[in-house]
């Protein structure tokens, strides 16, 4: 065999298996999914957006401990507070700067009360910056529309805790 018969065989024999390639994964399900209408599951760990949880009495978690504020790497966290009148101690600011924010979760590790967890939801794009300053009632309010799913994945991921 002449080297131009060998290299014209093996270019032939390349193009053949490079098509069974093409082909054998054409018929496979597809990897792709049809996002919006369908999602792929989540982790119970997932890090999206922040809430701040109630307990079922509707009482605030938070004890305004700063752990929170002083653990953030990117200093996105911002807390004030004051004594309340029955002594016990509450935010009277907590904002999230969620342009800031790198969703590394050390504020939900940190926090000793699980007030401040970060949830499955990832479609929370704006169209100003300024929508994506989260105060405190934007966060409680996350809190409430996401409690049944932030309880559930904490208790999914206790044991490991
Ligand atoms: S997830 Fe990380 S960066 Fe974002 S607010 Fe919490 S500690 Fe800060
Ligand atoms: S959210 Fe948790 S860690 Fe942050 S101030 Fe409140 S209690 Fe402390």
């Amino acid at each position: 065999m002449t080297p131009a018969h060998f290299i014209k065989s093996f270019t032939l024999w390349e193009f053949l298996k490079a098509h069974a390639l093409t082909l054998r994964y054409f018929f496979k399900p597809k990897a792709t999914i049809n996002y919006p209408f369908e999602k792929m599951p989540l982790s119970p760990r997932f890090r999206g957006e922040h809430g701040l949880r109630r307990y079922p009495n509707g009482e605030e978690r938070c004890i305004a401990c700063k752990l929170c504020e002083a653990i953030c790497p990117a200093q996105a966290i911002t807390i004030e507070a004051e004594p309340r009148d029955d002594g016990s101690r509450r935010t009277t600011r907590y904002d999230i700067d969620m342009t800031k924010c790198i969703y590394c979760g050390l504020c939900a590790e940190a926090c000793p009360v699980d007030a401040i967890v970060e949830g499955p939801n990832y479609e929370f794009s704006t169209e100003t910056r300024e929508e994506l300053i989260y105060d405190k009632a934007k966060l409680i309010e996350n809190g409430d529309r996401w409690e049944s799913v932030f309880a559930a994945n904490l208790a999914a991921d206790a044991p490991y805790r």
